[in-house]
């Protein structure tokens, strides 16, 4: 078209207005053309403007003929561009030929437009000519500026080095060049001397993960990148473990950009190379970690969820992985876990109402993590899940779900119950066989002890014995029953630990227990020089129902601790009082106070640790095992009461149990069965004392009491006489002890003489009868009370006293005379059958020994009726036992069978035992080592109580431990 347009050597010749004319013609072909005349000045006239130029121009044909006349072609050109003009116009001026530029043109009106221009230049014989044709690119040129920017601005991004830029390359995917490369890591290999392919495969095998350089390759490739950018992406990145030039080794990310090149329209590859160990460290550890942790790591925005990192795959079994990877949190609730939870309707609602997005929202912003475990179900097994929300913008509802499969750790949970269980069950075993250990150590050890004390005593009858021999004996005595009492602490304690001490629960007598506390803590008080006191100091029931042996046992440890702590001159005091009252039980407390050594307060929260002591010294001079709290306590607790104290260093000490019995029915069944009228007894009072007498009389008015008084036993006896010859008797008789003619005791004796034992109660009154109580009951007396006299404590004396009377008439029993009689003694160790011999011989009675309990039961079958009178049965022995060698003789068609008495000796002290013997049919019972008065007592009491029966005895009915 240039060629065309170009008419130069057609026209070298010819008339001037012809040629004119003829360049005039021409340039009215082109559309948008002009035709100047130039002159050497510079200045410009127009010869031809067309009417598309003044168009294009936005202007009219004659404004642009004289603007480019009178002004120049200048005036027009955008002011960069003139310069640009100016020399070419310069330099051609006098040549023939073309130049091609392209400007801005300003229209008239001011706006700037791009152009391609071509011009032709004419030399007319002298005259120059510049024909200018145009072509308007103001729209490519626009989109070319636009193109060019976002080029030259990816560049820049792309060109930007950073320390961790290893190597930048841009690359022309249209020709498979590379343009340009830098970089702080560059390869040997790494020039623009050869094409993209090549330059890629030399790279490749910089990666030395077959996996990586494959994808690496496919990634990278110039075909893949321009498809991926004619589909709308234009980025793609990869991450890889790359070696380095020297050998080294690290992690980078290739990222290549595309775009295509504003001029040429070719697509060029922006590719970075970066380095990114921290990165790549940073995001494996962080998968690595969470992966361990959870099977899904995902995030939940405005109600959609992301799954970032997991697989379902990996889960295996009872997954309730989201079926996709992205979608609506409810929709997933809805449809993959609801319908596989396990458990019951009620757990189901709670954790659909925990798992709603309204509850996470919540409880997420009030602790995180917010966590819910889930039970499911799924093919008949049972999972447990966890799921974990974070916060990450509560406004966005923007979370972190993470999730996790719990199911090994509940059963790694229950395994571990499972061993705690076992660990449990074999400490158990241990506490049996340490129980077992201990039960069987005491036989060992009393069946030894058995013997010291038994020989001791036996030792001891001889009257020819030197006084320091008998001394160094009672010592051994002493001792020995001292360390029997520790071995039965011990023993208590192991019964307690094993939970093997029960409760009985069996109605008792409270004065009767107060009565035998008192007997031993008074006698105790007596022997040390303490001042002993028992105060009851409410309204108290006749009867309970409770484990009196137990609280007996509580009580006579702490008077006993109050008695040992307590100096020569102190006192001891017991006092009991009813502090509560409820329909089927009362509450009692006792107190037990002491003006002893006291304790130090420090002390005090130790004092009911087993073996504590607060004098712990080899040479304390109390002795004791430091069990006999702890026991206390424990036995305490075991009745649900209380266990308080109280002490001052020199001062003193108080206990104070408070303990809760069972209501008796018979509760107060003594006043009932003696629903005694004050006004029907008659009373005789003896005293010396004119005063006292007047005071008596004065009481026993008050309650309507008819009372006679006598000034002397003969006095007293004349009045008892009378009545009794006119058919009357008293029912009561107060005797004063000291009277100057004759003292209480002797009256009481003459009195028994005229009206027997039967119904009068006789009452010795003193200050202080404790030496001369056994001589008094056996004169007659069947109480005491100290002067002066209250009225209530004579009645209810009176009451006491009557009872016992009459159940110790209803027990009263022929106490036998042992001289000759024949013992059948069933005992396997011989020393213990030696001792027994010897003290059965001493009260005159034979003994046949049998090794075994079989042995015992032969030789009771071969005997004759009567032959035998008792038998004393060992219960631990060989071949057969004391218990089953009972069961047979019992079972036996010998005339004796079931009267013989059969006592039963052991050293298990246990209840259990007791009953264990008790139920074999065994008659009584008596623990090793066996006292001889104990021993003597049983034989006569139950062999007379056979006698007595003829035959009728009831195996168990005067039992005794
Ligand atoms: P034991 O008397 O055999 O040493 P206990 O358990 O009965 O053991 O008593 C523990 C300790 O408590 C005693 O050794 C003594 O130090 C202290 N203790 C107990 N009762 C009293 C008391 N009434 N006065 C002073 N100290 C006492």
């Amino acid at each position: 078209m240039h060629d065309e347009l170009n008419p130069n050597g057609a026209l070298s010749s010819g008339e001037d207005e012809a040629r004119f004319h003829f360049l005039k013609n021409i340039a009215q072909m082109q559309n948008i053309a002009i035709l100047m005349q130039t002159f050497d000045d510079g200045s410009q006239k127009a010869v031809f403007v067309s009417d598309e130029f003044a168009q294009m121009m936005e202007g009219t044909v004659e404004e642009l003929t004289r603007a480019i006349s009178e002004e120049g072609l200048m005036r027009h050109t955008h002011p960069e561009d003139r310069p640009l003009v100016k020399n070419m116009l310069k330099r051609r001026i006098s040549d023939e030929g073309t130049s091609d530029l392209t400007i801005q043109k300003i229209t008239l009106k001011g706006n700037a437009i791009w152009c391609n221009v071509h011009y032709a230049f004419i030399d007319d014989f002298g005259e120059h000519y510049v024909y200018c044709t145009y072509f308007n690119v103001t729209v490519l040129k626009t989109y070319e500026e636009r193109l060019r920017g976002a080029y030259t601005s990816m560049g820049n991004t792309f060109y930007q080095l950073d320390e961790r830029t290893l190597a930048i390359f841009r690359v022309n995917l249209t020709r498979d060049s590379i343009e340009d490369i830098r970089g702080l890591d560059l390869f040997d290999t790494d020039t623009v001397n050869r094409s993209y392919s090549e330059l890629l495969k030399l790279r490749a095998e910089n990666y030395p993960l077959v996996e990586e350089k494959g994808k690496i390759l496919s990634i990278l490739d110039k075909q893949n990148l321009v498809e991926n950018y004619l589909s709308g992406k234009v980025s793609v990145k990869e991450m890889a473990y790359s070696r380095r030039r020297g050998g080294k080794f690290c992690f980078i990310t290739l990222e290549a950009n595309v775009t295509r090149h504003p001029m040429s329209g070719d697509l060029i590859a922006f590719i970075t190379e970066k380095e990114c160990n921290n990165e790549k460290v940073n995001s494996v550890l962080l998968e690595k970690i969470l992966v361990q942790q959870f099977d899904m790591v995902s995030f939940i925005a405005g109600g959609k969820y992301g799954v970032v990192i997991g697989d379902a795959s990996r889960i295996g079994k009872g997954s309730i992985f989201p079926t996709s990877r992205t979608g609506d949190y409810v929709q997933y609730f809805e449809s993959q876990v609801r319908p596989v939870l396990h458990g019951t309707d009620e757990y189901k609602k709670s954790i659909v109402a925990s798992l709603s997005p309204e509850t996470i929202e919540r409880e997420v912003s009030l602790r995180e993590p917010y966590q819910v475990n889930v039970a499911i179900e799924i093919e008949g097994e049972v999972y447990h899940k966890r799921f974990d929300f974070y916060s990450v913008n509560r406004e966005a509802k923007f979370y972190i779900l993470l999730k996790s499969d719990t199911t090994e750790i509940q059963k790694e949970q229950i395994v571990r119950n499972e061993q705690l269980r076992i660990a449990l069950e074999e400490a158990r075993q241990a506490s049996v066989a340490k129980t077992a250990f201990l039960s069987s150590m005491s036989h060992e050890i009393r069946t030894p002890m058995n013997a010291i004390i038994g020989l001791d005593n036996i030792a001891l009858k001889n009257s020819n014995l030197p006084p320091e021999t008998k001394e160094q004996l009672e010592k051994i005595g002493m001792s020995a029953k001292h360390l029997l009492g520790l071995i039965n602490d011990i023993l208590d304690m192991s019964r307690i630990e094993s939970g093997r001490m029960t409760l009985k629960s069996e109605e008792f007598s409270f004065r009767g227990f107060l009565d035998q506390i008192n007997t031993i803590v008074d006698s105790q008080c007596r022997d040390k020089g303490l001042r002993y006191d028992c105060l009851v100091k409410s309204k108290i029931d006749e009867r309970y129902v409770g484990d009196d042996m137990k609280l007996k046992q509580i009580l006579i440890n702490i008077l006993g601790n109050a008695v040992k702590f307590t100096n020569s001159g102190g006192s001891v005091s017991l006092s009991v009082e009813q502090t509560a009252k409820f329909d089927k039980q009362t509450t009692l407390c006792f107190k037990i106070s002491d003006t002893g050594i006291g304790m130090d307060k420090e002390y005090l929260p130790k004092i009911f640790d087993a073996f504590s002591q607060e004098d712990a010294t080899a040479t304390n001079k109390y002795g004791g095992s430091g069990l006999g709290l702890a026991i206390t306590k424990n036995i305490v607790e075991l009745m649900n009461g209380n266990i308080e104290v109280e002490s001052e260093k020199g001062a003193g000490t108080t206990f104070t149990v408070t303990v809760t019995l069972t209501n008796s029915e018979n509760a107060n069944v003594k006043i009932r069965d003696f629903s005694l009228d004050p006004k029907t007894l008659k009373i005789l009072v003896i005293d010396d004392d004119e005063v006292a007498l007047k005071h008596a009389q004065i009481v026993l008015d008050e309650i309507g009491s008819e009372s006679d008084i006598a000034l002397s036993g003969e006095e007293a006896i004349e009045k008892i006489s009378g009545k009794k010859q006119i058919g009357d008797a008293y029912n009561l008789i107060l005797v004063d002890w000291k009277m100057p003619d004759e003292d209480g005791i002797s009256v009481t004796r003459k009195i028994r003489e005229i009206i027997g034992h039967e119904t009068t109660v006789v009452i010795l009154t003193a200050y202080n009868w404790a030496e001369i109580e056994e001589e008094a009951k056996g004169a007659g007396v069947d109480s005491f009370m100290s002067k002066p006299l209250f009225a209530s404590s004579v009645v209810s004396e009176f009451k006491d006293a009557l009872q016992k009377k009459q159940a110790a008439m209803d027990e009263e029993i022929p106490m036998a005379d042992l001289a000759g009689r024949r013992i059948l003694l069933a005992e396997d160790m011989m020393i213990n059958a030696e001792i027994m011999k010897e003290l059965l011989d001493m009260e005159g009675m034979s003994v046949e020994h049998a090794e075994n309990g079989q042995i015992a039961v032969e030789m009771f079958e071969k005997s004759g009726a009567g032959f035998y009178d008792a038998v004393l049965m060992d219960v631990r022995m060989p071949v057969m036992d004391g218990l089953e060698a009972t069961r047979k003789i019992r079972a036996l068609d010998h005339p004796d069978a079931k009267e013989i008495p059969i006592i039963a000796m052991t050293a298990n002290a246990f209840d259990e035992d007791v009953q264990r013997s008790l139920q074999a049919g065994m008659t009584a019972h008596l623990s090793k080592p066996v006292e001889p008065e104990k021993l003597y007592e049983a034989l006569q009491k139950h062999i007379g109580a056979r006698e007595s029966n003829s035959g009728e005895n009831i195996p168990g009915g005067g039992y005794d431990v």
